[in-house]
């Protein structure tokens, strides 16, 4: 199954895709994680990612593209892949339409997973990550069981510096202009199904299955 997630950020992407990777065993590819590990290695690509990130800016299309396009021609997409905070603008969209097509594969679904924008800065501001395994956690709404440490490994929890609140209005500012346009691509496609976001993770991720397994 290939598929797309859809969604301001904080909206559950990164949580409803673990479940989803758990479940249906296709990889996750999300362009911010791929973004945060080559800042992290120090490598050209991070260099050139992070004068973005640290704004709440978009990284170019141009270079966006290239690493997602190198990712899907990995043998372990040939069984399907989801798509996380990759396609962001219409060219991107229209850039992934080319790679599929090269690789002889469509998309099945573009899940937009709906949360209002006033809960989101919230969401945002409160959301920590283990810097080992990349699992997602929020100071309210999804504690790890000891404070501040992950569940999985015992790593301290950190919180991504476009987190603080100084970025976070920026991001969504950026983001809000750029979904509308992708989700009537994606609708004029027929592949777009929406899930309430608003709801608790265990709930959104049942709608979600119920609208994927058909
Ligand atoms: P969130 O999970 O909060 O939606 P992401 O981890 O997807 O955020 O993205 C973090 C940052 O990485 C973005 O603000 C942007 O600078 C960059 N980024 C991620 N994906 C893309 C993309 N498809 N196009 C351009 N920039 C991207
Ligand atoms: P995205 O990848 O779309 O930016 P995340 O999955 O990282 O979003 O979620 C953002 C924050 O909100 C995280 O701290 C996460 O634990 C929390 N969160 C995710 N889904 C829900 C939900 N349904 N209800 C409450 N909080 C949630």
């Amino acid at each position: 199954m290939n598929l797309i997630l859809m969604g301001l950020p904080g909206a559950g992407k990164g949580t409803q895709a673990e479940k989803i990777n758990d479940k249906y065993n296709i990889p996750h590819i999300s362009t911010g994680d791929m973004f945060r590990l080559s800042i992290k290695e120090g490598t050209d690509l991070g260099k050139q990612a992070k004068e973005y990130m640290d704004q709440g800016e978009l990284v170019p299309d141009e270079v966006t593209i290239g690493i997602v396009r190198e990712r899907l021609n990995k043998e372990d997409c040939r069984n399907g892949f989801l798509l996380d905070g990759f396609p962001r603008t219409i060219a991107q969209a229209e850039s992934l339409e080319e790679i599929l097509t090269e690789m002889n594969e469509a998309i099945d679904y573009c899940i937009h997973v709906e949360v209002p924008e006033e809960k989101l800065v919230e969401r945002l501001t409160g959301r920590r990550i283990c810097p080992t395994c990349g699992t997602t956690y929020h100071v309210m709404y999804h504690p790890p069981q000891e404070e501040g440490k992950c569940d999985k490994d015992g790593s301290q929890l950190i919180q991504r510096d476009d987190d603080k609140p100084e970025t976070v209005k920026n991001r969504l500012a950026v983001n809000l202009e750029q979904t509308k346009p992708l989700l009537d691509f994606y609708e004029d496609k027929g592949y777009l199904v929406t899930v309430d976001g608003d709801q608790e993770i265990d709930h959104v991720f049942q709608d979600i299955q119920s609208k994927i397994d058909k």
